[in-house]
């Protein structure tokens, strides 16, 4: 086994990342996992590691905690309970037809199965042997409303409106190139069964400008006219329209009669026994798998339609994210001290209390401090109205350190540790020189005078 810590490499099952609280191992699973496998995952986790599971941003599963003797002793026992992990570069597959047909697809109507056309990717990549940054990442979507907008990519593939006028007869997939769902450069469409040469030759093209070359960097510096002319399969085409936002919290029906429950982690973070409690009440209630998700999420599929707000309540109480508009989900934070090494405070522990105190508070002062309101209890219609109007992204960053690495970019409030405490930044990233600091026991307090103080302002 390699203990490699090497920066920009993704750290598989088979090399672990030094953190401050041991090896972490990151896999992305290729397909949904089977409760009783993801059962047996917590239990690994908690007997190799420490018992601390991640879901990362873009969907992937953490564990933390390892050691150099039970990291072995964790991959073998992922391998033995059968969980496939991406290997190579993630080429990422959108839920369509994930598990029990989790949602009505238009891409299912039309017979595109983006599963199957990233495992042909997968196939394909793995061919070429591409010498590729290991950052380079691959997205193949479809027209769900689950889809994976939010995650950047450098090759993104977006299953085509049907458009029955056109001498399209076959399914087409929007091709983009960097970005995410909404600033992806579309260079145009390929037909479905053009789409793994198509893919090839735009990674080939990336490839042939060095180890570390992105497909940004080569939009930025040569345009998209650099792509076209190594695939000339690609057909110019408008962009694909904008779409609202994916929200994987919450109740989803299914084509079945089941239902699909989302639930979020935290921080990203829960602990292996609260997990596989969740894991078990899911398998009581009928879901057959869970699969990770975008920002931060797991969404266990099969449930019974009657059971599903069961569940949902069940995790509730285990500490998940059940409601959209949780306000935790607005506040990120990193590990922190004593899980990273370089870790002045407490990030995620910080970020917890923090949670607690805000919920509190009243519903303006929540507002002010762009948290959003609490929802009312109410029907299914009331739930999807609020949905579509909760405020999105990220009101506080709480940083372990000014490195700021759960969200590089200014955030209305962030707290940065220094060895001066916690210090506070209106309006700015974590690397910006606070304005002042404060002992991270005063820290809920001084977050409530904030909101005072921007109520205060907005109303004077
Ligand atoms: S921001 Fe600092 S403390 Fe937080 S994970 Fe990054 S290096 Fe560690």
């Amino acid at each position: 086994m390699n203990v490699p810590r090497v920066r920009g490499v993704c750290p598989g099952l088979s090399t672990p990342m030094q953190t401050g609280d041991g090896l972490l191992v990151r896999l992305m699973p290729a397909a949904p996992i089977p409760l009783d496998a993801m059962l047996g995952f917590c239990e690994a986790a908690g007997r190799h590691g420490n018992g601390a599971i991640e879901v990362s941003a873009r969907g992937s599963l953490q564990v933390r905690g390892l050691t150099a003797d039970s990291a072995p002793l964790f991959a073998s026992a992922v391998a033995e309970l059968g969980i496939a992990a991406l290997e190579g570069v993630p080429v990422i597959a959108g839920f369509d037809l994930m598990g029990a047909d989790l949602l009505p697809s238009r891409t299912r109507e039309e017979g595109v199965d983006t599963a199957q056309v990233a495992a042909e990717l997968r196939s394909a990549i793995a061919n070429a042997g591409l010498a590729l940054s290991p950052k380079v990442s691959v997205v193949v979507d479809g027209a769900g409303p689950l889809h994976l907008d939010a995650l950047t990519a450098d090759v993104r593939l977006r299953a085509a409106e049907p458009d029955p006028g056109s001498r399209f007869g076959v399914p087409r997939f929007h091709l983009g190139l960097g970005g995410d769902g909404a600033s992806a450069s579309w260079l145009g469409t390929v037909a479905a069964a053009d789409v793994v040469a198509a893919v090839i030759g735009v990674l080939r093209t990336i490839a042939a400008r060095g180890a570390t070359a992105r497909a940004a960097e080569i939009l930025r510096t040569e345009g998209g006219e650099a792509f076209r002319s190594a695939v000339a399969i690609i057909e110019p085409a408008a962009p694909p329209p904008q779409r609202m936002p994916a929200e994987m919290i919450g109740l989803h029906s299914a084509l079945d009669g089941t239902a699909a429950v989302g639930i979020g982690l935290a921080f990203g973070q829960t602990q292996a026994a609260a997990l596989g409690e969740i894991i078990c009440f899911a398998a009581a209630h009928g879901a057959t798998a869970v699969r990770p998700a975008p920002d931060r999420a797991l969404l266990l599929i099969g449930v019974s339609a009657p059971d599903a707000l069961n569940l949902s309540a069940a995790a509730e109480r285990l500490g998940f994210v059940v409601r959209a508009d949780d306000p935790r989900r607005r506040i990120v934070a990193c590990p922190g001290a004593p899980a990273c090494a370089a870790g002045l405070i407490p990030a995620r522990e910080l970020a917890s209390g923090l949670a607690s105190a805000l919920a509190f508070i009243g519903t303006n002062s929540r507002r002010d401090l762009g948290l959003g309101t609490p929802s009312p209890q109410g029907g299914e219609e009331k739930r999807v109205a609020l949905l579509s109007c909760r405020p999105r992204g990220v009101a506080i960053h709480i940083s372990g350190c000014p490195k700021g690495c759960a969200h590089p970019m200014p955030t209305a409030l962030t707290v940065v540790g220094t060895p001066r405490g916690c210090g506070i930044v209106r309006h700015g990233s974590a690397r910006v020189t606070p304005s002042h600091y404060l002992d991270p026991a005063n820290l809920s307090r001084e977050i409530l005078r904030l909101a005072a103080k921007s109520k205060g302002a907005a109303h004077g």
